[in-house]
């Protein structure tokens, strides 16, 4: 069998329920040649993953997803091999952190007069995360409200919800600008992802690529297949690499770790061109 790279994974340094180092065994249990680890608007998780990952004999590649958005709309950009330093990119993943800090605040004050929720005990059971809704489904989960974080999502956390708080999200096209100007390189998360209205539209794609998107991930879990065939059109057409992977949050979501991957002329070629080698 060819070798087979997860290009999309959650630690405990946002929202999935592994540590990086759990995560990089994992893989290697599952016989992947690789995994990058993508946690939201963080870095913080790399070189845990790195020195796990190099004792387990996988490969590994470090990587974020950026909480972005275009004409309003919610869009996630993963970024692999940037550099952290950037002062651009740490200021514009400052402000989404503290803007999903204050969020989330803001978000449990609502839920705090239907539930007994209080702020304290959430901040204390995420320190050191990039905290986002997932903790806040996991503190009703174990304040015995709901069963497991999908449900807490469809009840209470979805975005017509009336505990809803919308977070502040870099416009996708000074993201990709940044990570590029960071060595990085930019792929467009989950396009068709089910839970939205629509896909992406092939216009912002487009606008996209002039920025330097260098790729789009089509071969994900919660994408919708029948949304997928103008987008995989537009992806040829434009020179878009297409990428494969599970958007793995360990327990914390039904998807498992390797389900979806890319392949080993995808991985080396995202490889070739990064500012930060594993
Ligand atoms: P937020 O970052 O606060 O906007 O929350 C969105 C995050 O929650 C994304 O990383 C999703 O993958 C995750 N998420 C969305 N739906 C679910 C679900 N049903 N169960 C668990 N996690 C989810
Ligand atoms: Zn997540
Ligand atoms: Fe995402
Ligand atoms: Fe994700």
């Amino acid at each position: 069998m060819s070798a087979r790279y997860d290009l999309h994974t959650h630690s405990l340094r946002s929202d999935g329920t592994s540590t990086p180092a759990e995560i990089a065994v994992e893989a290697a249990a599952l016989g992947l040649a690789g995994f990058a680890l993508t946690d939201h608007d963080t870095a913080d998780g790399w070189d845990e993953a790195r020195e796990a990952a190099a004792v387990a004999g996988i490969d590994f590649l470090p990587g974020m997803e950026i909480t972005t958005k275009h004409d309003w709309r919610s869009t996630h950009l993963l970024a692999y091999g940037l550099d952290p330093q950037h002062p651009g990119l740490q200021a514009a993943l400052e402000r989404v952190r503290t803007s999903r800090h204050d969020r989330a605040r803001e978000m449990v004050t609502l839920l705090a007069v239907d539930f007994d929720l209080d702020w304290e005990s959430v901040l204390l059971a995420n320190a050191g995360r990039t905290v986002g809704r997932p903790h806040l489904a996991d503190a009703l989960v174990d304040a015995g409200f709901y069963a497991d974080r999908s449900i807490a999502f469809a009840e209470a956390l979805h975005p017509g919800s009336p505990y809803y708080v919308p977070t502040y999200a870099v416009d996708t096209v000074d993201a990709i600008r940044l990570v590029r100007d960071a060595g990085g390189v930019p792929v467009l998360a989950h396009p068709a992802a089910s839970r939205m209205r629509r896909p992406v539209d092939l216009g912002a794609i487009e606008e996209f690529v002039s920025a330097g998107l260098w790729g789009i991930e089509l071969d994900h879990p919660e994408n919708r297949d029948d949304w997928l065939p103008p987008l995989t059109e537009l992806a040829e057409s434009q020179g878009l690499v297409i990428t494969g992977a599970s958007d793995y949050h360990g327990t914390g979501k039904p998807n498992r770790l390797g389900e979806r991957t890319s392949d080993e002329a995808v991985w080396q070629a995202i490889r070739e061109q990064v500012a930060v080698t594993p």
